[in-house]
């Protein structure tokens, strides 16, 4: 079999690659209302002469059938975009006010199309199904992958694998980020009202203050982190609104609290979410308030195949070589509902580097959601050869 170079994909796709990246990413469109990228997409999969069907109002499934019946593996992107507004000084930012390519969902978009045209250029050479998938809603919960899903994504033919790939602005490109097991957190919020009883602040024994509730919460709700976590383990809660109190001079009946905690274990999950409200009810037995809480669980963890993995190391190894494997330590605390595909069929989420940037150093890398937030051109090439090469290695039988 012939390896899918980056020079080869370079040759054949190198300005479409890069026209396709620049068209999308100046058209951002937001969660659910992917109207005009949908029809984007189905124009190219029409010019590659690739069937699709529309799924989950924006989403589109692709089907691209090789020479020969055999395994079926799904191939992903998420199609939307976020309510920023874009401050790179590109040329091709985005001309929509307050929408902004700013997770790089854009390029897997054009990840996906370059894989498909390189697919098409070899259909003779694999056999089994490649189902394109382009994801509505990633960044808004309960997210487009549920309901592609319950519409039967992963049927006919029945899924037997997939790869979900994912822009990591902290690798260069030519790298790729790999991890057997959970990649990706579990992702909840919580939402939590303390009652109190008002009255004057002079007499604070009189009355229950809220906002005296709500600074013990803070405080152990770290604790919780701290101290009923294994070391070994990890575990992020953070606070992030906080809303209560009238005037300098009075108890605060009410304060609102909103927050995330994000696991990497579903014991640890389970902990947290049950100990938030220990908390909760012993503060309020000891000041004498009530509470709300309400904690909802958002986009399980993303979990990678030990095997899957395996295959996407031997297909960079083999297209770009040994250095362009960097085995990530851990994950992140981030999420993404590629979790929920994962959940249901064996997987692989990619770190691809797209990062370093001629003119910063290593270490200076824009983060994900980042007004600034940019993708490297020349990490295309790559992201096609070894997605490319890691379905074909797949389709033919692994290694
Ligand atoms: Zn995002
Ligand atoms: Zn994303």
């Amino acid at each position: 079999m012939n390896v899918i170079s980056a020079e080869l994909v370079e040759q054949k796709l190198g300005t479409y690659l890069h026209d396709t990246f620049r068209h999308l990413h100046t058209n951002p469109e937001l969660s659910g209302r992917e109207f005009e990228t949908q029809a984007f997409l189905k124009s190219e999969l029409d010019r590659l002469g690739i069937p699709y069907k529309e799924m989950a109002w924006t989403g589109l499934c692709a089907e691209l059938k090789g020479a020969r019946p055999g395994a079926a593996i799904l191939l992903r992107a998420d199609i939307d975009a976020l309510p920023i507004e874009e401050q790179t000084g590109l040329a091709y930012a985005s001309n929509r006010e307050g929408a902004m390519h700013a997770c790089g969902h854009d390029a897997h978009m054009t990840i996906v199309l370059g894989t498909a045209a390189m697919l098409l250029e070899r259909q003779n050479e694999w056999s089994g199904t490649v189902k394109l998938m382009f994801q509505p809603s990633e960044e808004k919960h309960p997210g487009g992958a549920k309901p592609m899903i319950a519409e039967g994504l992963l049927d006919d033919p029945k899924v037997d694998a997939a790869i979900g790939i994912h822009t990591n602005p902290y690798l260069a490109p030519g790298t790729f980020g790999l991890k057997d097991g959970a990649i990706l957190a579990n992702a909840d919020r919580f939402y939590i009202h303390l009652i109190g009883k008002g009255g004057h602040a002079a007499a604070p024994h009189e009355g229950a203050d809220a906002i005296a509730m709500a600074g013990q919460l803070i405080v152990s709700i770290q604790n919780l982190v701290a101290r009923q976590v294994s070391p070994f383990d990890n575990a992020v809660v953070t606070i992030g609104e906080i809303k209560g109190g009238y005037a300098p001079n009075t108890l605060a009946d009410r304060v609102y609290m909103a927050g995330t905690v994000r696991t990497m274990n579903d014991d640890t999950q389970a902990m947290m979410e049950k100990k938030i409200g220990v908390l909760l009810q012993g503060i309020a037995d000891l000041w004498g308030g009530s509470f709300t809480y309400d904690y909802v669980r958002g986009y399980p963890i993303t979990w990678n195949d030990k095997a899957m993995t395996d295959i996407v190391r031997h297909a960079a190894e083999t297209c770009l070589g040994k250095e362009s494997v960097v085995e990530m330590p851990h994950g992140y605390m981030s999420a993404d509902d590629f979790a929920y595909i994962a959940q249901a069929v064996p997987s692989v989420f990619i770190e691809w580097g797209t990062g370093e940037w001629a003119e910063e150093a290593r270490g200076t890398a824009v983060p994900w959601h980042n007004p600034a937030f940019r993708v490297n051109p020349d990490a295309f090439k790559y992201g096609v050869a070894v997605v490319t090469q890691s379905i074909l290695n797949y389709l033919q039988g692994g290694k």
